[in-house]
């Protein structure tokens, strides 16, 4: 096991499903954030959110560590005097926006993007309303979607594709970004960008789009929901690749980062 006095470690995390529940409550969690706060071990949402929905969460959580967006569009973080950057790393929405109702022609099945959906609609998908469900809404550098069925999904892909684009499933929407737009790849952009390319992760994910960002990490965690882990994310699991959290969502969120990161000793004593 590394010596945390020469290893730094960085917690960098998925929100929805994985340190939330599909009620976005993550309060089973809230001591183990506090501990890895106050002992200087950063926390680092990855998410599909927005950047204004992180920020949220941020002040809720009282975390002040950088953040990846929007499925790895764009990373976020405050200077040593506060002030705020961030930097996109893929095409923006108004540039990936009309690629969707090209791929919904050319597979001639309608995608729903998020942004079109009604406020009844975005609360029967999202569990969200008013203010926050038009914070979910306002994209970026990504173009959420409802998820159309699995049996589409290779052509869906090989379209993407083809527009030098590609489809990621989160839990409850798919997402369009650019090719080279993913979790993994900003979670290296921002290691690049905060000139800390050799410190360790440990990752904590629950879906399909996680992948990328399980598969960088030093010390990968798959949180299962209340049915288990994600189909997709099984074969780490039973392979011993990834590590799976004994209870779902917060709570297995907390337990896993208890139990597994390197220097547990001296941070939740
Ligand atoms: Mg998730």
């Amino acid at each position: 096991m590394s010596d945390p006095q020469s290893c730094r470690w960085w917690v960098v995390t998925d929100l929805d499903g994985t340190l939330m529940d599909h009620h976005y409550d993550w309060s089973p969690a809230a001591a183990v954030l506090r501990a890895l706060q106050r002992a200087g071990v950063p926390v680092i949402p990855c998410t599909s959110k927005t950047a204004v929905e992180v920020e949220r969460f941020r002040a809720d959580a009282q975390l002040s560590d950088p953040y990846i967006v929007e499925n790895g569009g764009a990373i976020h973080g405050e200077t040593a005097t506060g002030e705020a950057w961030e930097e996109a790393l893929g095409p923006c929405w108004s540039a990936l926006k009309p690629c969707l109702q090209e791929l919904s022609e050319q597979l001639a099945v309608p995608l729903r993007a998020l942004d079109e959906l009604t406020d009844a609609e975005g609360e029967r998908l999202l569990g969200l309303s008013g203010t926050l469900l038009k914070q979910a809404q306002r994209r970026h550098c990504s173009v959420p979607f409802v998820p159309p069925s699995m049996a589409i999904q290779p052509r869906l892909d090989a379209l993407a594709a083809a527009q030098g684009l590609a489809v990621v499933r989160g839990n409850r929407m798919c997402h369009l970004l650019g090719a080279n737009v993913s979790k993994g790849n900003a979670l290296t952009a921002l290691k690049q960008r905060l000139g800390e390319p050799d410190v360790k992760v440990l990752a904590l994910g629950d879906s399909p789009n996680d992948l990328p960002l399980l598969d960088v990490a030093d010390l990968a965690v798959v949180v299962p929901g209340a049915d288990g882990p994600h189909p997709q994310l099984s074969a780490g699991v039973q392979s011993g690749r990834f590590a799976l959290a004994r209870a779902a969502h917060a709570e297995g969120w907390a337990e896993a980062v208890e139990r597994l990161l390197p220097g547990k000793g001296t941070i939740f004593q």
